[in-house]
């Protein structure tokens, strides 16, 4: 299925490594321009070499911190007019909500909430009058099913879900969609990080609780990049315009409800 979306732009955040490096590979694999961010030059110059390697699309790297305004502005100023952006920062930290304060919560609602929000103002207007745009955001199971020790994640990416409720319902008549993507465990750095951070806890080694994880879940593995990021570009085709305000749910099976 061709996606239509060649000669496209697309800013895609975070993604040197993982579910962001993902996204990014499929969306070049059809054709679209990229720019691309994380924090890590090395790493970030690396993905965009092999992505443009693996399918002569024209990649730029950015480097910055995506949660900050500099951050923002240095990724705006390479790509001020996407028509796609994929919005993706590292997750919170895990721990007890009893420990966290109030800066804490900033940190987790300006990085998984306000940033995503920011970048949206930035572009959707351009967007809407381009009469194309396709935004997603790449969230977290936990918006359907919390995850006890990630109540930073929890609460901050919820946040985002409800106001990107009722945004995509403004933008979808201009041709321009906003969705979220929810990912169960993937496997990146960021899920071996928080087997690393329970397997102390539990006493037991990382490598038993992520078979014990993948065991657990339905297909019985954990999801790869590249299925992600085959689902993120679908979202961004031109086929996609009448899927706005979703919550998509890729886990495996993992959450046990009909609906
Ligand atoms: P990952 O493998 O650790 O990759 C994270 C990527 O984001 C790296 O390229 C990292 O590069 C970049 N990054 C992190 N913070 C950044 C920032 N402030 N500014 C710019 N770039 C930044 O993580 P992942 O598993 O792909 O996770 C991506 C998101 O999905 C996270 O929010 C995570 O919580 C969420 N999630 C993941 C899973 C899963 O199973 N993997 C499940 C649910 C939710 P630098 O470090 O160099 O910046």
């Amino acid at each position: 299925m061709d996606l239509g979306i060649r000669g496209r732009t697309a800013l895609v955040c975070a993604a040197s490594k993982g579910l962001g490096k993902g996204c990014a590979l499929s969306l070049a694999r059809e054709g679209v321009n990229l720019v691309i961010t994380a924090r890590g030059r090395e790493a970030l110059e690396a993905t965009a070499a092999a992505i443009r390697k693996a399918t002569g699309a024209k990649v730029t790297a950015i480097a910055g911190d995506i949660t900050t305004p500099e951050g923002r502005a240095a990724a705006l100023a390479a790509c001020p007019s996407p028509d796609i952006l994929v919005n993706n920062a590292g997750g919170p930290p895990p721990g007890d909500f009893r420990s966290w304060t109030r800066a804490d919560w900033i940190k987790a609602v300006d990085a998984n909430m306000l940033t995503p929000i920011e970048l949206i103002k930035a572009t959707v207007d351009g967007m809407i009058a381009r009469k194309f745009g396709r935004i997603v955001n790449i969230t977290s199971g936990a918006v359907k099913m919390p995850i006890p020790e990630l109540g930073l994640s929890n609460g901050a990416r919820t946040g985002l879900s409800g106001f990107v409720a009722g945004l995509s319902r403004q933008t979808v008549q201009h041709n321009v969609t906003i969705n979220n993507l929810l990912p169960g465990p993937f496997d990146t750095d960021r899920l071996r990080s928080n087997f690393a951070f329970n397997a102390k806890k539990l006493g037991k080694t990382p490598e038993e609780l992520a078979r014990a994880r993948s065991d657990a879940n339905p297909a019985k593995r954990f999801g790869t990049i590249e299925e992600f990021g085959d689902a993120c570009a679908f979202l961004c085709g031109a086929q996609a315009g009448f899927i706005t305000g979703q919550n998509l749910l890729l886990d495996g099976g993992a959450y046990p409800g009909t609906f």
